[in-house]
């Protein structure tokens, strides 16, 4: 792919306009979880270093194209102010003329935080005209002599400060962030280490099809856990009780299983679940194999599962996880989700977890810093893994 990183860039006496993810928890005013505002620092320092000022662009939460303080960005600009040695200005709003006089003060090693872009319904380009959210994107690029994105939780989106500014910046590049995720993701699924093996989990099969179907062509073996696994046990004629299925994707499953054969891939289902009487951390269970009884659920994949699972990732050279393999929020069912992660830690494979759910059981587990890649964005990395195309990413590219 032919794109500029943030290397590539002179930045000295240059106004950077970077996209960056700032949609962080927050509560009572200040920031819960500063992960993402920390893991974009190596691009904010990097500018201010080399001699240039920073108009940084972030979403947080859902404020629905309307000026809404409960989502302001100024508890991310405190929190960035406290780790930074830099002057942190927040703007009052997004555009407009007291923030173009704003930008056009800044100086070199300064950084002005713009407010949150979802505050104009032009961001997503939802319920406006295409001319609107290019007017909206055209004054936002008129703020930078060059482009930098750092978002790659909202890649998988065309919105207007992550695509639409690049039609009137000449030079766009990725940071350190964006450029990491595509080197892994990117690099690693075009040209996997083989044996490639791919665990697959998580609530529901619909979210993960295009997932499934793209990585067949490439893994030798795909791993199923989570509550998807019972749509492929109903496809199979085996009975789920009240396990999680999605009755309108067993004729799909069915075919995914078939395909699987064709294609020669291994693909694996629990041999063995850990069944619950109720949906709760207080129920009875039981390790079941084969046919689950009526007033039974499957929570969690079971020991000899486990072990298979584990075994599989032991002999391979790359891994990628997305989704957990039972309902690890609570205790008795995690164990699956966990002996597994373990495992992929272990393995001396280059391992990439991606989605947003299998992040948090990696970071509860606290073996996070033993993967390869843990993704900062969880619908990018699974549009990724689908072989999709990211338009964040895409409009980099281009120039
Ligand atoms: P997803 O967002 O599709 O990756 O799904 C993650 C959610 O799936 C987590 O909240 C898990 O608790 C849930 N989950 C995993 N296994 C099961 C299961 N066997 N039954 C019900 N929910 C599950």
């Amino acid at each position: 792919m032919n794109k500029l990183t943030i290397k590539d860039l002179d930045v000295q006496g240059k106004r950077v306009l970077m996209r960056v993810d700032f949609n962080v928890p927050v509560k009572d005013g200040v920031v819960g979880d500063d992960t993402r505002i920390v893991a974009a620092l190596p691009s904010i320092k990097y500018v201010l270093e080399n001699g240039g000022s920073l108009v940084l662009m972030s979403h947080c939460g859902r404020p629905k194209g309307e000026k809404n303080m409960e989502y302001t960005l100024k508890p991310a600009a405190d929190r960035l102010a406290e780790l930074v040695d830099a002057k942190v200005t927040l703007a009052p709003d997004v555009i407009g003329p007291e923030v173009k006089a704003m930008v056009e003060e800044l100086k070199a090693g300064e950084i002005l935080v713009l407010e949150n872009v979802r505050f104009y319904k032009e961001e997503e380009g939802k319920g406006c005209t295409a001319e609107e959210q290019d007017a909206f994107a055209k004054e936002l690029a008129s703020f930078g002599d060059v482009y930098v994105s750092d978002a790659f939780g909202t890649a998988h989106r065309a919105h207007a400060s992550m695509v639409g500014v690049t039609k009137y910046i000449d030079q766009c590049a990725a940071g350190f962030l964006l450029e990491k995720e595509i080197e892994y993701l990117g690099k690693t699924l075009e040209a996997p280490e083989k044996p490639f093996v791919a665990i697959i989990g998580g609530a529901k099969i619909s979210g993960k099809i295009d997932v499934v179907t793209n990585l067949m062509d490439k893994c030798d073996a795909i791993l199923i856990g989570g509550g998807m696994a019972y749509t492929f046990y109903k496809a199979q004629g085996i009975a789920i009780g009240g396990s999680l299925v999605e009755e309108d994707k067993v004729e799909l499953a069915g075919e995914i299983l078939k395909q699987a054969e064709a294609k020669g891939v291994k693909l694996l289902l629990p041999v063995d679940n850990i069944v619950a009487d109720a949906f709760s951390a207080e129920a009875n269970t039981k390790v079941q194999e084969g046919d689950i009884e009526d007033g039974w659920m499957a929570l969690d994949i079971g020991p000899k599962t486990i072990a298979l699972y584990c075994n599989e990732v032991a002999g391979a050279k790359t891994v990628v996880w997305n989704g957990p393999m039972g309902c690890f929020e609570m205790a008795p069912f995690a164990k699956g989700t966990f002996s597994v992660c373990e495992a992929v830690a272990k393995s001396d494979s280059i391992s990439i977890i991606g989605g947003g759910d299998s992040v948090a059981a990696v970071n509860k587990s606290g073996v996070a810093d033993q993967m390869s890649h843990v993704s900062t964005g969880g619908g990018a990395s699974l549009e990724f893994m689908e072989g999709k195309q990211l338009p964040g990413i895409v409009a980099l590219t281009e120039k």
